[in-house]
């Protein structure tokens, strides 16, 4: 299933010493919860090398590039015809804007770490609060994704899996896919 529109998250303001933990959290969420990639505005192998190896593991074709440069990112991306939707408790509500994004081509989702830089105010197309409150990116996205994919995000499979959770009512089954044998784990 192709969920539309394509989304793909810019993380910017990742600090190695500080920020890795969440950082692969916003990795695993967004290829979980329908995006096809995502930007690391930082230079840190280990995270992104983290988040693809679960892509590997999992199944599908999501993607970490790590070490970009974010403008330029976001530049090249709007030039492809692609929008930008930055996530802050600052910008218009969630629920007010969601309808617009949904009828986008691409979307590139913009969550930060530390302080934004003022300029990427301007450069988004969309500012977007979950909620005008402090709390986290990942929560922000989370919500984000589902709004825009209306729970569709959730039904999406992952074929080319090498491991594949089967859901369990107590326990858990696990099933490893190896060249078409399959053994539960
Ligand atoms: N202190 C930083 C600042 O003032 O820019 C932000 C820290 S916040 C934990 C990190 C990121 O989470 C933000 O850049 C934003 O992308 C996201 N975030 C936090 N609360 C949000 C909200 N209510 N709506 C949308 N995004 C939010």
């Amino acid at each position: 299933m192709n969920l539309k529109p394509e989304s793909y998250i810019l993380r910017i303001g990742h600090r190695p010493e500080r920020d890795q933990r969440v950082t692969t959290h916003v990795g695993l969420s967004s290829r979980a919860l329908g995006a096809s990639g995502m930007y690391l505005a930082a230079d840190d192998a280990k995270v992104a090398d983290s988040i693809t190896d679960v892509a590997a593991r999992f199944g599908g074709t999501f993607f970490c590039e790590n070490n970009v440069k974010w403008k330029s990112c976001i530049n090249q991306f709007k030039k492809s015809g692609g929008k930008v939707v930055h996530l802050t408790m600052y910008g218009l509500r969630l629920q007010d804007v969601i309808a617009d994004i949904r009828k986008e081509e691409k979307v590139m989702i913009v969550v930060g770490a530390e302080k934004v830089p003022g300029d990427l105010y301007e450069l988004a197309d969309y500012n977007v609060a979950v909620a005008n409150q402090p709390h986290s990116e990942i929560s922000a996205l989370a919500l984000c994704l589902d709004h825009l994919y209306e729970g569709r995000e959730l039904d999406l499979a992952f074929p080319d899996a090498e491991l594949e959770v089967l859901p369990t009512k107590i326990g858990k089954t696990t099933i490893k896919h190896e060249h078409g044998n399959e053994e539960e784990l």
